[in-house]
């Protein structure tokens, strides 16, 4: 079995420009790069795994929610570094485009795309862990039952867990954790 760390992407990964999907709004955040070599250095599956309402909410497509994932990944390979999947949930109950108005299982904190990657990927949900900028993902954490890190952004902080303030501490993190529990 794999190991994985769940990424979320608006805060994490790029800027958190508010419901972002055009290109030129995209800035990779500080570290982002350094840390994602890190942890793939460590073994682990780099899985985005992404709330992406503004479809639901009309605000863009599908198409471009997918076209900014290739961006980023465009954007990384660039820098010699990679994500290996990214998922995305595209509902919201309250929503104005029909399709996607539903009461969904794939919303974080929801696990239903954790529970994809988990299939796709072979995981061991034991040894993965969450990274987000918002107590929903510790929330996601919490119910898959791994590890959550906080990322210090624009949200409020989760008491719960550990807060870093970008991937590269991250990753630092991780691998003292994950050193110490080898060693006892
Ligand atoms: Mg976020
Ligand atoms: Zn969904």
């Amino acid at each position: 079995m794999n190991k994985a760390i769940f990424l979320d992407r608006d805060g994490v990964i790029n800027k958190d420009l508010s419901y972002v999907y055009k290109k030129e709004d995209l800035f990779l955040l500080d570290n982002v790069i350094e840390g994602l070599k890190e942890l793939k250095a460590q073994g682990y599956f780099l899985i985005v795994i992404s709330n992406q309402s503004g479809v639901a909410r009309g605000f863009f497509k599908e198409e471009d929610v997918r076209s900014f994932h290739e961006e980023i990944q465009h954007r990384l390979i660039e820098n010699n570094c990679s994500v290996d999947a990214f998922y995305y949930c595209p509902h919201y109950v309250k929503g104005v485009v029909e399709k996607y108005s539903i009461e969904c299982n794939c919303r974080k904190p929801k696990t239903g795309l954790v529970e994809k990657a988990q299939k796709d990927f072979d995981l061991d949900l034991g040894e993965c862990v969450v990274v987000g900028d918002k107590v929903s993902d510790m929330e996601l954490a919490k119910n898959i039952g791994c590890m959550g890190i906080q990322i210090q952004g624009n949200y409020p902080l989760s008491t719960d867990y550990p807060v870093k303030k970008d991937l590269l501490e991250v990753s630092e993190y991780v691998k003292e954790i994950t050193t110490f529990r080898i060693k006892s």
